[in-house]
């Protein structure tokens, strides 16, 4: 993998430059910027260097549509006041865009594509569309690190049309992930929640070998309480999961990895319902689990405080709204005291999860903290990823 940091000349070169601009929207309003302010020093380098840049980034899930509150408008606009510098959004289809859209006079420095995943060539990982994107620029560099799990067109097919490299961030997050990984101290443990259950259900299997306990919270538990039984009403759930929960917990048995998962839980009848706390077995078909119960809390509590290295993706519960984000605040809390009395090595990583420990100013008081939820997750498995197999 070669770095752009290394290569000399970049004057002038149209930079083809992926970003992982995925920054929680509310309406027109950036939530967090993390992942935008982590990229300064990436484009801060190209535009010393004197090069023009084509940012391609994506935001939310379009599905291969264009969804209008899914531009990148406001993020072109964060991007434009950080950098104190104009960037033209082209939200021409990408498709018939000619070489004379791109820097039409000499003060255009920085163009922003419209978000990316508006094509479904891109989630296929589309050839000729990775070939069309690849004839805008000179070179392609990948600074998306969470990204880097997909084997999508703008991350992994255009690598075949333009010499690529490595940009400054995914460097880093990948030196520091390396260096964990190769340093760790056990007993690990995995807390794993959030949304993503499709993704993330199949990497819990892989990481069952590597650590001490796994702590499965958030949505991601939803299918495992139903596993056990219970009905989860209108909880957040993935369809026909119980052959893998059931290789889930055998693998576990086999491969001496404790598996913890919520005891009890706090359900509302919506997003914005009241919160009250519930068993496992008396959850009502009009209710949806939304955060982890008081008994949870404190089991989770004891397994942190029997560990000695925490990594950490996906928030416990439905944080957005206060009323179920306890769960959530409570684990953070507690590695962030452990991680003060050097007790614990922690890591965390995650869109959502970094956003909720912004929320809570804490990000200073981790290890080590990546934007990547999924590719963190996956790296941690032991896995190439797709995108980074591309560069090497
Ligand atoms: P990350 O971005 O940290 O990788 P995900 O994107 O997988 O995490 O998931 C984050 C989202 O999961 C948040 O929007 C959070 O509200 C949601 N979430 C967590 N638990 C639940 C739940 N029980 N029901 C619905 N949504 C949940
Ligand atoms: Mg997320």
């Amino acid at each position: 993998m070669k770095s752009i940091k290394e290569e000399i000349n970049l004057e002038n070169k149209k930079i083809l430059l992926r970003l992982d601009l995925n920054v929680p929207l509310l309406g027109d309003k950036i939530t967090d910027t993390t992942r935008i302010d982590k990229i300064l020093p990436t484009l801060n380098f190209l535009i010393s260097q004197n090069a023009k840049i084509i940012i391609i980034s994506h935001v939310g899930r379009p599905k291969g549509k264009v969804v209008n509150d899914l531009s990148l408008r406001p993020i072109c606009k964060d991007l434009e006041m950080k950098l104190s510098q104009n960037i033209k959004l082209l939200s021409k289809d990408i498709k018939e865009i000619v070489s004379n859209d791109l820097f039409q006079n000499d003060d255009e420095r920085i163009i922003m594509l419209e978000n990316i995943r508006f094509y479904p060539e891109e989630e296929k990982n589309n050839q000729s569309f990775a070939k069309k994107l690849s004839t805008l620029g000179d070179i392609y560099v990948n600074d998306a690190f969470s990204c880097s799990h997909r084997a999508h067109a703008s991350i992994h097919e255009i690598t075949n049309f333009l010499p690529s490299f490595s940009g400054l961030q995914l460097d880093l997050e990948i030196n520091a992930l390396k260096k964990i990984t190769s340093e760790i101290k056990k007993p690990i443990t995995c807390i794993i929640g959030g949304s993503k259950v499709s993704t993330k259900i199949n990497i819990i299997k892989n990481l069952i070998p590597r650590f001490d306990n796994i702590i499965i919270v958030g949505g991601m538990a939803n299918n495992i309480i139903k596993y056990m039984g219970n009905n989860i009403g209108k909880s957040l759930q993935e369809e026909n999961s119980d052959l893998i929960i059931k290789e889930i917990f055998s693998l576990s048995e086999t491969e001496n990895c404790k598996l913890i998962y919520p005891q009890d839980i706090v359900v509302g009848k919506d997003l914005n319902g009241k919160p009250q706390i519930k068993e496992l077995n008396d959850i009502s078909s009009d209710e949806m689990i939304l955060d982890i119960g008081p008994k949870t809390i404190n089991m989770i509590s004891n397994i942190i405080d029997e560990s000695n290295t925490i990594l950490w993706n996906g928030p416990a519960g439905y944080f957005e709204n206060p009323s179920f984000a306890n769960g959530s605040i409570k684990i953070a809390k507690k590695i962030i005291e452990n991680n003060k009395s050097n007790k614990i090595f922690s890591v965390a990583g995650g869109g959502d999860t970094v956003s909720l420990l912004n929320n809570l100013n804490a990000i200073n008081d981790f290890n080590f903290i990546s934007t990547a939820g999924g590719a963190f997750l996956e790296y941690l498995e032991g896995k190439e990823l797709p995108g980074i197999k591309a560069l090497n």
